[in-house]
């Protein structure tokens, strides 16, 4: 029941909550009751249709928006009352679209959020950042612009990036749909090690392989609902819904 003080790469302890979300934009529905629980160290991948509410309820997660209904516990605690700046700092999001700054070498961009938003001195921050950049296997470009680098290996700085900031929780949307499909397998590598190492993630994803053999549960959402959810081998292999079944057939 202590809080935690120290945050080492593994998350023990943790875990995620979201509890009866709501939120519509006008008149759009967008999120109607929204529940999901992510044990600590374990990874959840929500799988579903375009359009049925996945990255929105990622970023009420992260605070990016507010729900109209529902909450968002981390470690036991809602968050919806927290600074959305501070709780940035504890939920790590991983998006489509790296975003990372051109100019800036990877170490650059990875230390810019350490000496910004962490207020660590620069040599502390180039350190950690090549410590992160290490744990996605690219120590070696620390000094190289981002354009010179692959898709693959761009998304997996944009990853060290967010495990600089040593979250307890990381958040992916879709993070490997915009890579060249030769590029996918070592971001997806990236994140399985991540799971492997005890991080606590929820991943949305159309990678059924990394669902079925990463996520400890697998939930499929439609309409804004969370239709089904369980182990991988229950919701791939024994759908109990039609929506479900028809999903599948048209994605595996
Ligand atoms: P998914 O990630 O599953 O494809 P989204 O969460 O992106 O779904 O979108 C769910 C619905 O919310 C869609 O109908 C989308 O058009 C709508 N939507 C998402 N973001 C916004 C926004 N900022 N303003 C208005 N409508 C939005
Ligand atoms: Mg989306």
């Amino acid at each position: 029941m202590s809080a935690a003080t120290t945050s080492p790469p593994s998350t023990r302890g943790v875990a995620v909550a979201v509890r009866d979300i709501h939120l519509a934009f006008g008149s759009n529905r967008v999120l109607r009751g929204v529940d999901l629980d992510v044990p600590a160290a374990s990874t959840a991948c929500v799988i579903g249709p375009s359009g049925s509410g996945k990255s929105t309820l990622l970023r009420v997660v992260n605070r990016l928006i507010e729900p109209e209904r529902g909450d968002v516990l981390l470690d036991g605690r809602s968050v919806l009352a927290d600074n959305p700046d501070a709780l940035r700092q504890r939920v790590g999001m991983v998006f489509q679209h790296f975003n990372l700054f051109p100019h800036k070498s990877v170490r650059g961009n990875i230390t810019l959020g350490l000496t910004r938003l962490k207020g660590l001195r620069k040599d502390e921050a180039a350190e950690l950042a090549l410590h992160h950049l290490d744990r996605v296997g690219l120590a070696h470009k620390a000094d190289v612009r981002p354009g010179n680098l692959s898709g693959g290996q761009q998304q997996r700085v944009a990853i060290a990036r967010a495990l600089a900031m040593e979250p307890e929780v990381m958040l992916f949307d879709e993070a490997t749909s915009a890579l060249d499909p030769e590029l996918v397998k070592g971001v997806l590598a990236t994140m399985a090690d991540l799971a492997a190492e005890g991080m606590t993630m929820i991943v949305v994803t159309h990678e059924m392989g990394f669902a079925r053999s990463v996520a400890e549960q697998v939930l499929f959402m439609d309409h804004g609902q969370v239709i089904e959810a369980g182990h991988p081998d229950q919701v791939f292999d024994a759908p109990r819904t039609e929506r479900l079944r028809r999903f599948l057939s048209q994605v595996l």
